[in-house]
């Protein structure tokens, strides 16, 4: 493959995910990486997923040229050879160019466009552990889809709900089974779920705990629960809860827990 950004041949190379010390969280996967300009070719969702050591191992391969490089005004991706056009999402910064094509939805970023973007990510996780709001480990946050169902078990326990019981909390939690926040699309997440018992369940969600939005899963007593969460933001970390109400009108809430859209 051509970079889009010099014309040199990208080289194939591996590298981990981050795996957050849990061995059986980590993987590889391949980007292709240009060793003339510094620029690197993700595939979808990829570029979430390279832990920032990872950039900086690619920025010490790249040979850079003494004399400045011939750069094209185009830049065409190397799979589909049309042409690819600027991407913005929340998550990048308004200084950083990334580029991304239409068609295949690959991702072009130089080096430093990766090295700001990759920053921007640590910043955002950084700023969710000062505001107390526990984080998932980069691994559970950045992984794409597949590895998802796996991971989002994971519930956290926040200050911001303090006024709810520790007990109830974690009745709530062991009331439901097979818990899955599943990226489906940039903008839609499905949410399964079963419960032993039948509930109504309703699901709050949101960018900030300050504008969650409410939705049932199941606005009648059911055991199984399953809802589609459209008109996301993709790209974007949204933090959730869910509700359930039994037979008695009891209500148990879950614990804040996140997940991240897609690219
Ligand atoms: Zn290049
Ligand atoms: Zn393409």
């Amino acid at each position: 493959m051509i970079c889009p950004s010099c014309g040199y041949l990208l080289q194939k190379l591996s590298v981990t995910t981050n795996s957050g010390g849990k061995p059986a969280c980590a993987g590889r996967f391949d980007i292709d990486h240009c060793g003339r300009c510094g620029g690197t070719w993700f595939n979808p969702y990829e570029i979430n997923r390279i832990p920032y050591h990872e950039v900086v191992n690619l920025a010490k391969l790249t040979v850079l040229p003494k004399h400045q490089l011939h750069t094209t005004n185009t830049h065409l991706c190397p799979r589909c050879r049309i042409e690819l056009s600027n991407y913005h999402g929340e998550s990048i910064p308004a200084r950083v160019t990334i580029l991304r094509c239409n068609k295949c939805h690959g991702v072009w970023a130089t080096q430093k466009a990766l090295e700001a973007f990759k920053d921007k990510q640590e910043d955002t996780i950084k700023e969710y552990k000062m505001s107390k709001v526990a984080f998932p480990a980069l691994s559970v946050v950045f992984v794409p889809a597949l590895f998802l169902a796996l991971l989002f078990f994971a519930t956290f326990v926040t200050t911001l709900t303090l006024q709810q019981s520790q007990e109830q909390r974690i009745q709530a939690t062991q009331m439901m089974t097979n818990l899955q926040v599943k990226p489906i699309s940039p903008s839609i997440v499905s949410v399964t779920f079963q419960t032993k018992s039948p509930v109504i369940s309703i699901i709050s969600y949101g960018k900030s705990t300050l504008q969650m939005k409410e939705k049932y899963i199941s606005a009648t007593l059911s055991s199984s629960h399953q809802l589609l969460l459209t008109d996301l933001e993709p790209n974007t970390v949204y933090l959730y809860k869910i509700t359930l109400k039994d037979l008695a009108g009891k209500t148990f809430t879950s614990k804040l827990g996140s997940f991240i859209t897609t690219f």
